[in-house]
Formats: C-alpha cells, structure tokens, sequence
C-alpha cells in the first residue's frame, strides 16, 4: 500500500460520487465500489472485476483501502474478542466482538484516548492523542466482518460507539461514518442497530438529531450536578438541565422511541436508593429507559461495584416509578474488554482539559 494515497473507506456514498466524478468517472461508480468494499468485503481494486481494468489501475495507484493493522487479539472465556488495533507510532485503540444469540454486537472507538476525564474509566485516564478518521472508525467494522468470516462466524448485525473515545467530540468523522454503517450500499445496518453513547455533549446532540437518526444514548451517571460534575466533568459545561433538553429534542426531531441513560454503579457513591429516586424523577414520564452497568474495575481506579443486591434495589426504584430498567451484563472482563476498561496504548497530549482536576480523584499516572 502507497501511505500516501487516500484511503476512501468509510467515505459517505455523497463522497464517494463526488470523488468519482473529479476523477472524471460517473457517479454511479461509487455504487459498484460501495458494494466490493461493504456487501463483499473486498478491498483490493484489482479484484473489482466490474470496474475497467483502467479504473481499477488508477484506484490502484490514487487510492487505498486499507483496514487497520492488528496489533493484538485476546479472546475472552464468553466468546468475548478483543482487538488491539494500530493507531499511530505506539499507539493502538481497542474494538470489542460480543457475539450474543441472535445478534454480534461490535463496540467501536472514535478516539485514541478521551480528554473528557471521567473518574471511573480506564480511557480517561490515558488522556486524548487524536480523533479517528472516518476510514479508522469503518475499518473496525470491516476488519471484525473478515476475521469473523474468516473463522466461520456470524458477522456484526449491532454496532455500538461505546469504545475508546467520546464519538461527539468527533462529530464529523463519526457522522460520515454511520452514513456507511446504515447505507443500503454500506453495512445497511437499520439505525434501531447502531448506538451513539455520549458523555453529555449537548450542542452535538441538538446537532446529531440533523444528520442522523440512530439510537442515542446517554452517560448519566448521576442524577445531581454535585455527584455528576464529580463523575462527568464535562458536566460542568453542559449540567443536567441543559442535558435532559437536548435527550428530548432528539427523541422527537429524531422519531426514536426513547433514549437510553447508561448508569455506572459505583459502590457507595451513587448507588442509594436516594438517587434511584432522585433519578426517577428526573426521568419519569419522559421517553426514557436506564441501563444500569455494574462497574468494571481497573487498576488504581478507586471505585468499587456495587453488591448484586444494590443493584437489583436500584433498578426496582426505577421499574417502579415505570421506566424500564436493565441491568448491562458483564462480558469479556476477563480480558479487560468490558464497559470502561478499554485502554490500548494512548500518548496523551491534553492534560486537565476542563481547566482542573475535580475534586477527592486521583490524578492520573504520568
Ligand atoms: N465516551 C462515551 C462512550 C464510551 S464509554 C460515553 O462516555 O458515553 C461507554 C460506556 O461505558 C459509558 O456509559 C461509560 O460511562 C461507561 N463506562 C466507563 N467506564 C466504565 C467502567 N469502568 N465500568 C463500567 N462502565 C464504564
Ligand atoms: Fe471519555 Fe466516555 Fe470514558 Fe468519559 S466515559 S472518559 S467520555 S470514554
């Protein structure tokens, strides 16, 4: 491969013809392409046998397609797979297979690392390098597709963005992406199939509800701004009551039954049957359901899960007041694969990136 040329994977199908017809190319070449790179998972331009053998020379030379390289695979007791994949120099940003009865979900990155600091997750602590591009963001579902062929298994039917990185901080890039992911020509994954999880980057999400309609989900974490400022730096800039707003707006400029408010449990700290009614009522009547997920450890992070029992408290706090509530299942922990733990290797460049550490937290390792 030429490190030179383009890589036009995860180009947009709008792109892709605009990029055909400056090649002097009709438009409609994007649609053939589309389907070597997406529906048959071919990525080398001279095996596209319905492109001239002059194009496929050209897209040779001009162009590249090129999946990220792996660098690692663990493969977890539950059929949980991880891969460490290439991002730069050293550095290497995970991606997560987790194969259920009826349906693969695949928990992609968006960044190397995560600036946004929050004091329970291992990416934090790492620190932000970069965003991924469109073609890095694609390229982990195009790579899980051929390894998961490649041993005979059922390929990805759900695609989460609850990797590596906080994906509206990379708006652009993660946008252009889940045009490919939910393209006819692309993955044609329905947008019920594919989750953007947030932080809580409200001006994005008002944004979001413009170009896409996929599922939305929201790292809540806390149902005051006290404890969530704590938890969610980020909730400092944009607090509770503009949040819960703008989770709204989507829903409805979306026409998306609900939004989902993931909760971390974290052992006596937000975890009281005080909160769950506190949340309760932020959350009532409104198109909402929680997802409780039991807090996966790391090293040196501090926090502790919650015992079963709380969380079987918690949720029937919730249940009660009639917003659906589950309980996320732990997968692939054994191999640092859960919620949170993902770390790969990041060379951080941003350092305190809301202005100051918060408060009673570690600071993180050098
Ligand atoms: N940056 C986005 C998406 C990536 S994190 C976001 O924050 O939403 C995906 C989910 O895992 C988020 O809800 C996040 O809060 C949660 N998470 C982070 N660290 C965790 C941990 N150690 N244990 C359990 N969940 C964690
Ligand atoms: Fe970033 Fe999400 Fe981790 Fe917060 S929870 S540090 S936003 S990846």
């Amino acid at each position: 491969m030429n490190v030179a040329t383009q890589n036009l994977l995860g180009k947009s199908r709008g792109e892709l013809e605009q990029h055909f017809v400056t090649m002097g190319e009709p438009k409609f070449r994007a649609r053939q392409l589309m389907r070597w790179l997406y529906g048959r998972g071919v990525f080398q331009p001279d095996e596209m046998t319905d492109l001239s053998l002059a194009l496929r020379a050209r897209l040779a030379g001009e162009a590249n397609f090129a999946l990220p390289e792996i660098r690692d695979r663990h493969d977890a007791a539950d059929g949980v797979v991880k891969w460490q994949l290439a991002a730069g120099g050293s550095q290497s940003i995970e991606t997560v297979f987790i194969p259920e009865t009826r349906r693969g979900t695949l928990c992609i990155s968006s960044q190397v690392g995560c600036a946004l600091d929050c004091s329970f997750c291992a990416t934090g602590r790492q620190g932000f390098n970069r965003n991924l591009s469109a073609a890095e963001i694609v390229g982990q579902v195009a790579l899980a597709n051929r390894e998961l062929t490649a041993a005979g298994q059922p390929t990805v039917t759900n695609v989460v963005f609850m990797g590596m990185g906080e994906p509206l901080a990379n708006f652009r890039n993660v946008v252009e992406a889940i045009s490919v992911l939910t393209d006819d020509l692309g993955y044609g994954l329905s947008r019920r199939r594919v989750t953007v999880s947030t932080s809580g980057l409200v001006p994005q999400i008002y944004r979001l509800a413009a170009d896409t309609r996929v599922a939305l989900a929201v790292s809540l974490h806390a149902p005051d701004n006290e404890l969530r400022n704590e938890l969610v730096p980020i909730n400092r800039r944009h607090p509770i009551e503009e949040l819960l707003p703008a989770c709204w707006d989507y829903v409805e400029r979306t026409n998306t039954r609900d939004a989902t408010f993931e909760y971390v449990m974290l052992d006596g700290v937000n975890d009281s049957l005080a909160r769950a009614r506190q949340l309760a009522r932020l959350l009532r009547h409104k198109p909402a359901k929680v997802n409780l997920i039991p807090f996966n450890p790391f090293t040196a992070s501090g926090y502790r899960r919650s015992p079963a029992a709380a969380v079987d408290a918690f949720r029937d706090v919730l249940m009660q007041a009639g917003i659906m509530t589950i309980t996320r299942k732990t997968r692939g922990d054994d191999i640092a694969a859960a919620c949170g733990q993902l770390a790969g290797r990041v060379d951080n460049r941003v350092r305190n990136p809301l202005g100051g550490r918060i408060q009673g937290d570690q600071t993180q390792g050098a």
